[in-house]
């Protein structure tokens, strides 16, 4: 049985003093391990999160990481570091990192290598753009993004989630529709298990990210092959946020 789960990615988002609130409301309004949830803000605060969040269930995740172990790279943030801020989870590959850093799947498998060799869950992005879908790419752009992610990477003894999230969705208020969103979640398991096995497929969180809302959640939620949603704008709104957990259940 898989968990369901709820990441919410702040992005470059919330002040200091925002951010405390935030977490502090989060703290005091979700008790309950199921959903898991897992908030993702900037590096600044993750500090500051990982001590409210002891002996809470929620979970703590970096928007990204290096993947070199250490050096020279003014600006880049280790796995060694992320894994002492108490960083359980980081997400890889978002579009945002892919479309203003250049990331590319060659980039994001070593990403992936360095985090799960720190023991930090990746939650690995893949998506189409807009002229991908309307000439009909979004599965081959998604094969591909998984294929070169992915590789050489013992899938059956490590721990990773998917995040599907169609690029023309996120943060413009323009959500997939719920069969649109199962069709492409449903690739990505049989792309798994060709990738690996069948055991691997059924037991990878695939989680939808592009607009999710309190209004919508619900409905792609309640779909066969989505265990969740990743969350960016409604998760610094912790009334939306808060929603939308309660909309898994
Ligand atoms: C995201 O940042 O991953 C995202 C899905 O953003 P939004 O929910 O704002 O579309």
């Amino acid at each position: 049985m898989r968990p369901k789960i709820i990441a919410g990615n702040w992005k470059m988002n919330t002040s200091l003093s925002e951010g405390r609130l935030l977490i502090e409301s989060l703290v005091s309004h979700h008790v309950s391990p199921d959903p898991r949830i897992i908030i993702i803000p900037p590096f600044t605060h993750l500090d500051m999160a990982n001590t409210l969040f002891k002996d809470t269930p929620l979970l703590l995740g970096a928007q990204t990481l290096s993947h070199h172990n250490n050096g020279a790279y003014t600006g880049d943030v280790s796995a060694q570091i992320l894994q002492d801020m108490g960083c359980q989870y980081v997400l890889i590959g978002h579009s945002e990192r892919r479309q203003y850093h250049g990331e590319d799947n060659t980039l994001l498998n070593q990403k992936i290598k360095q985090a799960l060799s720190h023991q930090i869950t990746p939650i690995y992005c893949v998506g189409e753009t807009l002229e991908d879908r309307e000439s009909d790419r979004t599965l081959s752009i998604i094969d591909r993004q998984l294929e070169v992610g992915l590789s050489d990477i013992s899938l059956d003894k490590v721990s990773f989630i998917i995040a599907y999230e169609p690029v023309w969705a996120i943060g413009t208020g323009k959500v997939a529709t719920p069969d649109q969103a199962q069709t492409v979640h449903a690739h990505i398991r049989y792309k798994l298990s060709q990738l690996s096995d069948q055991s691997v497929a059924e037991s990878c969180p695939i989680l939808y990210g592009g607009s999710v809302n309190p209004s919508n959640s619900k409905d792609l939620l309640s779909q066969p092959d989505i265990d969740g949603g990743l969350v960016g704008g409604a998760s610094l709104d912790s009334d939306a946020f808060g929603a939308i957990i309660g909309s898994c259940t």
